[in-house]
């Protein structure tokens, strides 16, 4: 079973941002910068072209929830949307990143951000 199926059934543990019955926000524990989040399906899939209608519905309304958040938050420039899917990808279970960029990153802990996120 790969990590993202053990963090959706919570067998490992995450900094979750937002959740509803299909997806889940949570922060990349190796952030590309201060804020970056994915956006896993709880159910398993691996490519685009075998996901679900519901399952991608939910991936996106978490993805606009989370870059307001990010926006109100953190103030980042802008937020870029990258999904992964397919067999190429190190984790195969499709996820989308959700990355802001700053004209010069924030100094801040993945710990603060998560408190900045979710507090
Ligand atoms: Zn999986």
């Amino acid at each position: 079973m790969d990590i993202f199926c053990k963090i959706s059934n919570g067998e490992v543990l995450s900094r979750t941002i937002y959740e509803d019955d299909l997806s889940k926000a949570i922060l990349d524990v190796n952030p590309m910068h201060p804020g970056h989040i994915l956006i896993i399906p709880k159910k398993h899939f691996t490519d685009l072209s075998d996901i679900d209608t519901e399952a991608i519905t939910s991936i996106m309304n978490n993805a606009k929830v989370c870059k307001k958040l990010l926006e109100d938050k953190l103030h980042p420039d802008s937020v870029v949307l990258m999904l992964n899917n397919g067999q190429a990808q190190e984790i195969k279970h499709l996820h989308l990143h959700v990355i802001p960029y700053y004209a010069q990153d924030p100094n801040l802990s993945i710990d603060k951000v998560y408190e900045l996120l979710t507090g």
